[in-house]
Formats: structure tokens, sequence, C-alpha cells
């Protein structure tokens, strides 16, 4: 099996979506997202990565990261083309479960746990508006959100009061007006639902160090991002100042970048976005490394469709999964109009896709739209970024008499890296 084609798929909806197609010569397709600066990941897929794996085998998914990732890590490894790793990863891993007819989960290793429990981060779509709603209401949204069986929620209490001087400083009223909804919860409920707060880097050291101390009492289930993950010695700092765990970070970019919060004390959880951070094959690294140190991962998900199902894979087949984020108003609102079939959380708990692959199809209607904007690499290039690497070597005909000259040379060792 070959790769025949790359496509890149996204709409004006969504202008961070996108969707990214791996064609085969079989025509198993396989899918894969990201989320952010989409026409900069576009480019990234078409100019540097689709000309590389155009004609490759599919399957070698190890070798095809490790590629793109060593020529592209020169420039640092955060930006358009880790993402770009991260989709077309995803979209090699369905491509490798419907081959084997296998969920990619099985592939993993196999179910640890055929469900997993979600906690819903309160967001706005359509008539699902539960980001607002709890500012108002926060007891009719808890009540909603029981009825379905969901016990786990995130809210961002605090962003609004950042705003006015960019987190520099906390104004007491302030904190007390942004910690009331979480109070009157507490208040109706008790602890029959856990809160998460996500702070979203809003707050410098020592706001953030009031923060916790202050939500102390009401028990939060984890503090996210009240700084940047920047420096995990200033994490290590806030962790040290509650008994709240923290989780970090959706954030940082690949197993390089959490080792550091996981091995310095900065956080308790740990929180990869599998579409930013290298894809399936990064997330169960992470993991790992996570476990190495008894730490639980929580996947990040607060964007497309295809995130949910990857990370519900990772979720069934990696112990140390703690918790998947979910977000109903996405779910019950706009994923239903892209992909096929949707995921099912049933009593809070997500379900795992069992169908080979990933268990999900992007829908043909959406390339089908107006605001649909496809791009596709069908050639077999060579990328500038390979052609870079070969700057250092020597003339072809002493490459010749070297690889002659002695018979492991000859015997046919082919490198680790594509040639
Ligand atoms: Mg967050």
């Amino acid at each position: 099996m070959i790769i025949s084609n790359i496509e890149t798929i996204r709409v004006g909806q969504f202008p961070d979506l996108l969707f990214t197609q791996v064609h085969t010569d079989t025509g198993i397709v396989g899918l894969g997202e990201t989320w952010y600066a989409a026409p900069t990941v576009e480019s990234a897929i078409h100019d540097y990565f689709g000309p590389l794996l155009v004609g490759r085998n599919p399957s070698e998914i190890e070798r095809h990261w490790q590629t793109m990732f060593r020529l592209s890590d020169h420039a640092g490894y955060g930006g358009a083309e880790l993402r770009a790793i991260s989709a077309l990863d995803v979209a090699l891993w369905d491509i490798k479960g419907q081959t084997l007819q296998l969920p990619i989960f099985e592939v993993l290793g196999g179910g640890m746990r055929h469900r997993i429990k979600v906690y819903n981060t309160l967001g706005v779509y359509g008539n699902i508006t539960d980001g607002y709603d709890v500012w108002n209401d926060p007891v009719g949204v808890v009540h909603s959100l029981l009825d379905e069986g969901i016990t786990a929620m995130k809210m961002s209490p605090t962003d609004f009061i950042a705003r006015e001087t960019d987190g520099q400083i906390l104004f007491n009223d302030d904190l007390d007006f942004a910690l009331k909804p979480l109070r009157s919860i507490r208040d109706k409920f008790g602890m029959e639902i856990d809160v998460a707060n996500d702070g979203h880097a809003k707050w410098n050291l020592p706001n953030a160090m009031r923060i916790v101390r202050e939500m102390e009492p009401l028990r939060p289930m984890w503090h996210e991002e009240l700084i940047s993950p920047l420096n995990e010695v200033a994490h290590a700092r806030l962790q040290s100042a509650t008994s709240t765990p923290i989780a970090a970070a959706e954030r940082l970019m690949t197993r390089y970048q959490h080792r550091r919060f996981i091995e310095s004390r900065a956080a308790m959880i740990t929180m990869p976005d599998l579409t930013w951070t290298g894809g399936i094959s990064e997330v169960k690294k992470i993991g790992i490394l996570a476990s190495a140190h008894q730490m639980p991962i929580a996947p990040h998900d607060c964007v497309g469709p295809v995130n949910m199902f990857a990370c519900a894979h990772i979720a069934m087949s990696t112990p140390n999964v703690m918790i998947m984020e979910y977000n109903r108003a996405l779910h019950k609102g706009w994923y239903n109009d892209l992909i096929e079939p949707n995921f099912v959380v049933e009593d809070g708990y997500l379900l795992a896709p069992n169908e080979p692959g990933l268990g999900t199809r992007l829908k043909q209607s959406v390339k089908d739209r107006r605001d649909a904007i496809i791009r596709v690499s069908d050639r077999k290039e060579e990328s500038w970024l390979m052609s870079r690497n070969r700057y250092t070597y020597p003339p072809q005909a002493m490459q010749d008499e070297f690889t002659s000259s002695t018979p492991r040379r000859s015997a046919g060792f082919s490198s680790v890296y594509y040639d």
C-alpha cells in the first residue's frame, strides 16, 4: 500500500479548523485534524510534508513521525509544522486501524477500559449556552449536567477579571465576584460535582498564588494554566502553594516540553492536546512518561471532533488516563455537521469507538460546501527540507566510493530516516 495523495479541507465557518485526509492506492482514507492558524498548517502539509509522504508506505508511522520532526525541529518544534505532523499522524493511525480492521485502541495495546469519564467544559453553541448561563444560573447549569449523568465540569471564573490589568493586579472585590457562581454550586450541591478551573494563562505568579489559596475551600478538581506554562520553576512555586493539583498543559509541545513539567514537580496532572503536540504517537509516549512519575493524563479537547476520537483511543488503551475533556455545546452542535458517526457520551462517559480505525469519517457534504477550501498534494517530490540535509554530503562520486568500499556499507543498510 502507498500514500497516493494528501488532501486538506477547511471551511470558512470555522477558520481555525483543518482536516487532512491521507488517501492510499487501496482506497483506504485516513482522517486527521488540527486547530489554529489553519492556512499556515495547510502550507506546512503541502509545501513540506506532503511531497515527502506521497508514494511511501502509510504503515511506517513512527518512521514518518521521526522524519518529519527531525526535518523541521531546527526551527524549534512548537509551530505549524508540529500541528501538521499531529494531523498527519492521526490520519496514518486511522489507515493502520482500517487496514487491520481494528479500532486504533486495539492496535495501541487493547482496551484497558471501554468507556472514559468526561467533564463538560462550559461552551456556547446554538441553543446550548453553558458558558454564559453559569454566571446568572450556575445551579441550573449543574442541574442540567447532572440530569445527563455528567458529574464533572470546567469553568473559567477568573478570566473576566484579569482583562482590565492583563492579570497584573487582582482586586479583592473582583475575586469575590468571580467566585460567586462556584460558591453557589458548592452551597447547593456540595461535592456532588467536580469543578476544574482553567485560567487560560492570564495571571502573573503572585496573583495566581492568591487565587489558588482563595479557592482552596471550594475544592476544585484542578487548576489549569493560571499562569502560562513557560517556566516550570514558576509553575512549581504555584503547585507548592496549594494542595489542589495543577494541570499542565495544552500549550506544551511533545514529550520534551512535557518532561520538564512532569519531572520538576511543576504539576500533578498532564494535559496534552493531541492535535497540537504530535498526534496519537506522541500522546501515547507522554502518557507513558507521566505514568513513570505516577501522574495521570487528562487529554485536552475543546476544538474539533476528530481530536475527540483520537483521544478516546488513547483513553481506552492507556492505564493512567484520568478523565477526558468534553464540550456538549460543540458535540451536540456543529460536530454533527462535519463528521459521521458522531461519538457517544452516555451517563457522563464517552464510549469506546468500535469501528475499524478512528471510527469516524468526514461527511462528503463538507467538501461540497461553498465555504470549503481544498488543497491536494499528489506528487512525490524532493522537499527542500530533505535537500537541505544533503548540503553537508560529499560529491556523489565520493559517496559511491565510500559505500562500495566495505561489505557493510554495500550490504544495504538504509538510513532510519528518508534518504
Ligand atoms: Mg485550557
